[in-house]
């Protein structure tokens, strides 16, 4: 039952046995929200654009999402307006109403069937402290001409002291989403390509070539859109960003209501119904940065226990999975550096990826049909640095540097032990059946130690999210390699 998300369930594989292509105008990697809707923007053009995923489309982060379409978006307007100024958090505003508008029309046009709902949606303050919080949101969103209404419930017995509500914004199943956008992809002569994972790119005169598990890919620009980039140089993102984990929870509720809502500041809590066969209640918390290298078994215990406060049920689907924060609190999406025009990414969506991975594939394809975007500079990824910003990195280098040292003396969780040999740390896991599981603890992206998680049975990197599991192999970036092929501790 753990990391069991709601939105795999029942989702019918692509029909796709094409032979992989070798040679592209545009090569996508990763078809989550962010891929899959640049590749459905492009879906009509003469070029020859071919996606691959390592694994199955949709199934990465947007598939431990909550789903939820808004641009009441807990502090990120102050948090912008605090790192550059009142314009620049406005674009961002409009560039998610954007992104809002996109979603609806394709859904509505291309009649996908994602159980797309408009429902209320709340952000409120379930601490005195936080009610000035509320106050910048009501009055940035008032100066914007938004109109929203100010209350001191929620549609939950949960404690709010005020709350803002707006009324047009949506929930969907993403997942249902992303396989409607890969059909007509596919229905259109798109080519998409699964369990292809990319290891290495390499840049030679104005080419790319991307090494993958079925050999070398080439292109003149490459779309990665893998979540977090699996390269460090260029663009430097490990040091731009840091990630942040949450716990999610569902459970079958019999009256669902229509409202979305989540508190104005961190450790969050969200909440939101969706409705297919059965009605479900969905419920995030526990959001903190992961490098805090905190214990899986407490926070899950700590998520049910606040799960308990406003519903009687148990879980049915529990699921633990993180999301990457950028230094200045703005996505970036586009190219990677200004020596790399054709070598675009997508990363950064601050936990509000339904809009700015829709974002992302509209400015991506913007790109690759040389039309112009008003939002492509405020996403640069090559942004200028300020003082501010680089301050956060220092933070966050020093957030890193803590969770290296914090995961190499912290007490493992009770089933693994560690031991040295030829002067490499080991992490033994013994399963149920006394059988033990070596693996180097060494992340091989970036060579933070990894901590064991007992509750999903993984390995993870406190520091940039790689997880893995009991035997090393490789479940989720950013790094590329299983911990096997990337040390000399051979699976037992
Ligand atoms: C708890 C939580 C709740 C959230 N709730 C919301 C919400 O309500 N609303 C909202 O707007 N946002 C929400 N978000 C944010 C949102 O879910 C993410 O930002 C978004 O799903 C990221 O989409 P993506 O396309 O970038 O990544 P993914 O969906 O992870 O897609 C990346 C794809 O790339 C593939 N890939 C990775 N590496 C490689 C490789 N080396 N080679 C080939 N393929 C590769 C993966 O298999 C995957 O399919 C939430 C996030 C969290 C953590």
């Amino acid at each position: 039952m753990y990391n069991k998300t709601i939105w795999k369930e029942n989702i019918k594989p692509l029909l796709n046995n094409k032979k992989i292509k070798k040679q592209v105008d545009v090569l996508m990697i990763g078809g989550g929200i962010a891929g899959m809707t640049a590749l459905y923007q492009l879906s009509e053009t003469k070029k020859n654009i071919l996606l691959i995923d390592k694994g199955r489309i949709g199934f990465g982060v947007s598939a431990n999402t909550t789903g939820k379409i808004t641009y009441l978006q807990d502090e990120i307007y102050e948090q912008i307006e605090n790192m550059y100024h009142f314009e620049i958090a406005k674009k961002y505003l409009y560039a998610q109403l954007e992104a809002i508008n996109f979603l609806k029309n394709v859904i509505k046009k291309e009649q996908i069937d994602c159980d797309f709902q408009r429902v209320d949606s709340y952000v409120f303050a379930n601490k005195k402290e936080e009610l000035s919080k509320v106050q910048y949101l009501k009055n940035f969103l008032t100066k914007c001409q938004i109109e929203v209404k100010e209350g001191t419930k929620i549609p939950l017995s949960v404690p709010c002291f005020q709350s803002l509500k707006i009324t047009n914004s949506y929930v969907f199943h993403p997942v249902k989403y992303i396989y409607g956008l890969a059909r007509i992809c596919l229905s259109r002569g798109m080519q998409i390509n699964e369990n292809v994972r990319a290891y290495d790119i390499d840049k030679k005169e104005n080419l790319y070539f991307v090494k993958t598990n079925l050999g070398i890919i080439q292109a003149k620009q490459v779309l990665v859109c893998t979540h977090y980039p699996f390269f460090v140089k260029p663009g430097w993102i490990p040091f731009k960003t840091h990630l942040e984990s949450s716990y999610v929870l569902a459970t079958k509720v019999k009256n669902p209501e229509k409202f979305s809502a989540i508190t104005i500041t961190k450790p969050i809590s969200s909440f939101r119904y969706h409705s297919d066969v059965n009605h479900y209640l969905i419920f995030a918390s526990m959001s903190d940065l992961l490098t805090k290298c905190k214990s899986s078994t407490n926070n899950f215990n700590e998520a049910k226990y606040n799960f308990s406060l406003f519903c009687s049920n148990n879980p049915e689907y529990q699921w633990e999975t993180h999301d990457v924060m950028t230094n200045d609190h703005l996505p970036f999406i586009g190219p990677v550096s200004k020596q790399n025009k054709n070598l675009l990414i997508a990363t950064g969506f601050q936990k509000w990826g339904m809009t700015n991975g829709t974002l992302s594939g509209m400015i991506l394809s913007d790109y690759v049909l040389e039309k112009n975007n008003q939002y492509a500079n405020l996403f640069l990824p090559y942004r200028n640095f300020s003082f501010k910003r680089c301050m956060n990195t220092v933070k966050d280098g020093f957030e890193v540097m803590k969770a290296i040292f914090c995961s190499l003396i912290k007490k493992q969780e009770k089933q693994v032990r560690i031991e040295y040999k030829n002067a490499k740390r080991i992490g033994i896991y013994t399963d149920e059946y006394g059988k033990e599981h070596c693996v180097s603890t060494l992340c091989p992206h970036m060579k933070c130690h990894l901590l064991f998680n007992e509750i999903e049975l993984t390995w993870d990197c406190p520091c940039h999210g790689s997880r893995f599991d009991i035997d090393g192999n490789l479940i989720e970036g950013p790094s590329v390699f299983d911990i096997h092929e990337n040390s000399d501790v051979k699976k037992k």
